[in-house]
């Protein structure tokens, strides 16, 4: 037996009993002949007393840090208690011991506050795993896991694990690909996501399915994005969007339960994809506060007129008057900001991220009076009806952003997300979800004249956009008129779940009729033989008594590292890559041997480096 306890467990009522330990040391104190290791292990961390009769022996025998170390004595009472160690009150007297193994010295502190950097921190990743906090986020993830799994088997669900080597058909992002030897010249592809084969188990009847499942995209990464990552990736037939969206809430309900012992008790607001771009310039809304988005275009304008028999020309600031858009933001209580301190939020805009000219103010002081950035273009009268427009009252402060209309929103979303920091808005602690709803169903590629699905080619449009889709015809005769076809009115039957602003996961009710899926196929640009080539099996399958259905996907990773108030997914994955995709600690990926190339009947076009970043 190598241990009766953990280094975790033992407390005052178990004083007096001879234990054995087993676990890492983090600590060697030596005070004369008396010496003190901390032990830690998965549980915790246990004082062990080295009494002067082993002083010789440990001599002999010297302990450092990470040594892997048995000791077994008698639990007594602590005189100087450790409040902040669940095992403070005791220690453990040690009466022998046995070094299991020793250990080099380690890179970096096994401590909370490491001295380790990132990048040695993941070359020896077996190492910062046995860091405290990066064990707690293993242990958040595994209790979403669980949770997420415990509420979709009380729901009927049915694990089925889908294959891992199947058939390239990129769209959206790019495949990783795996080089068949059995069949030279032709290579699997990895699954971006088991979309496909959850919609072929619906044809086969199962009807509630979930996995917990890795997904792979070869994508240039973007911060915090990782080449494989997790999803809890589920589906239902003979559902509606409604009944999609409640079953979920309702999931992600008991995971907050069961995870952060939070009762997520209000309803989730639901919010169409208008709303949320109109009023947070943003598909993904932080709406653990307000301080919405408002659009002043409509009072900027070049047109004199009379007013009460007088002329009022509302000319003012060129900027203002020849912006495609002019939004605005309120900031509450925020008034007194310092000439300095808007300064700085201009240059902040004006940086190329934000890549805005300028930003404009109106303070709405306490005494009433207003004070701009743009007062001699405007009477004060007209600086009340713009504050107005904006919705603000006496003590706030006006930030108007305008240009380009998609620019100036992506910036003005961005503003109001930096300003909800500094002021402090978005609470870690605090956890706001939101289903966004109604999102186009197709979005214009420029670059290729044609229709991109904005979710994926499965997701069907609202029932009462079918018809639309169906009679007329994808073709963009006019590029320029492209928001006038029918096609870009037409809505989808998806929904997004947002969590403090990040989409946690994302679905959509399916087409499940041949013709419609063909009519999706065609729209993206496919000819018939390209779309059978490709999804042949699934419009096969469609013709064999589909079933309505739809699901969603959550993006595990991303839901963890926000519930553990994280902002980095790295954090809550085991063995993570780099920002360069690379595994630093197995130094992959790596050059493979001629022999390997040539039983897979590849040659390379590159010369393979010779040794890796
Ligand atoms: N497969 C989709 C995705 O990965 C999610 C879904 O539609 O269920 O985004």
């Amino acid at each position: 037996m190598y241990r009766s306890h953990t280094c975790g467990e033992l407390g005052i009522t178990d004083v007096n009993k001879t234990v054995t330990l087993a676990g890492w040391v983090q600590t060697v104190r030596k005070f004369g002949s008396i010496t003190f290791i901390d032990l830690r292990d998965r549980y915790g961390i246990t004082q062990l007393l080295f009494g002067e009769n082993l002083n010789a022996l440990l001599n002999e025998n010297p302990i450092g840090r990470e040594f892997v170390l048995q000791a077994t004595g008698k639990v007594s009472e602590r005189s100087n208690k450790n409040p902040n160690l669940t095992t403070g009150d005791i220690e453990i007297k040690v009466s022998s011991f046995n070094i299991l193994n020793t250990s080099i010295t380690p890179p970096f502190t096994i401590q909370d506050d490491t001295d380790g950097g990132d990048d040695l921190r993941m070359k020896y990743r077996y190492l910062d795993l046995r860091r405290n906090m990066v064990k707690k986020n293993l242990e958040l993830r595994y209790a979403v896991n669980r949770a997420a799994r415990n509420y979709l088997h009380s729901h009927g669900f049915m694990d089925i694990e889908t294959p891992f080597l199947i058939k390239s058909t990129p769209e959206g992002a790019r495949d990783f690909v795996v080089p068949s030897r059995m069949n030279p010249g032709q290579f699997y592809a990895l699954p971006q996501s088991p979309q496909t084969f959850k919609q072929l188990l619906m044809v086969s009847g199962y009807d509630r399915y979930y996995q917990v499942v890795k997904c792979f995209r070869d994508e240039d990464l973007r911060a915090d994005r990782q080449p494989e990552f997790t999803q809890i990736d589920c589906e239902m037939s003979f559902v509606e969007q409604d009944d999609i969206l409640n079953m979920f809430e309702g999931m992600i309900k008991h995971i907050f339960k069961e995870v952060k012992g939070f009762d997520y008790r209000a309803t989730i607001e639901r919010m169409t994809w208008e709303d949320a771009m109109w009023q947070y310039g943003n598909d993904k809304p932080d709406t653990r506060f307000g301080m919405k988005i408002t659009n002043l275009k409509s009072i900027f304008n070049r047109e004199s007129k009379f007013v009460k028999g007088e002329l009022i020309n509302n000319a003012g600031f060129g900027v203002f008057d020849n912006a495609e858009t002019v939004l605005a933001i309120t900031i509450p209580n925020a008034a007194g900001y310092t000439r300095k301190q808007l300064d700085e939020l201009t240059e902040w805009v004006k940086r190329p991220q934000i890549g805005m000219q300028g930003l404009v103010y109106i303070r709405h002081n306490p005494d009433g009076t207003l004070k701009s950035s743009v007062d001699k273009f405007y009477s004060e009268e007209r600086l009340q009806t713009i504050a107005q427009a904006a919705g603000a009252a006496k003590n706030d402060l006006v930030l108007i952003l305008a240009g380009k209309e998609e620019r100036t929103r992506k910036a003005t979303s961005e503003l109001r997300l930096e300003m909800g920091e500094r002021l402090g808005l978005r609470n870690k602690d605090e956890f706001k979800l939101l289903w966004v709803l109604d999102f186009p169903l197709f979005e214009y590629s420029e670059e290729d004249n044609r229709w991109v699905a904005r979710h994926h080619p499965f997701t069907a449009p609202k029932p009462d956009h079918i018809d639309i889709m169906i009679q007329n015809d994808p073709a963009i005769p006019d590029p320029a008129a492209y928001l006038s076809h029918p096609y870009a009115g037409i809505k989808a039957n998806a929904y997004d779940m947002v969590l403090n602003g990040n989409e946690v996961g994302g679905g959509s009710i399916r087409i499940f009729r041949r013709d419609l899926q063909e009519k999706m196929f065609k729209a993206l640009g496919m000819s018939t033989e390209e779309a059978m080539h490709k999804f042949g099996f699934l419009l096969g399958a469609f013709e064999f008594g589909a079933p309505p259905h739809g699901g969603i996907a959550y993006g595990f990773d991303r839901l963890c590292a926000i519930l553990g108030g994280s902002e980095s997914i790295r954090d809550f994955i085991a063995f993570p890559k780099n920002n360069s995709g690379r595994d630093v600690m197995l130094d992959a990926p790596s050059t493979i041997d001629n022999v390997q190339l040539k039983e897979l009947s590849i040659r390379l076009d590159v010369q393979a480096p010779t040794s890796n970043p």
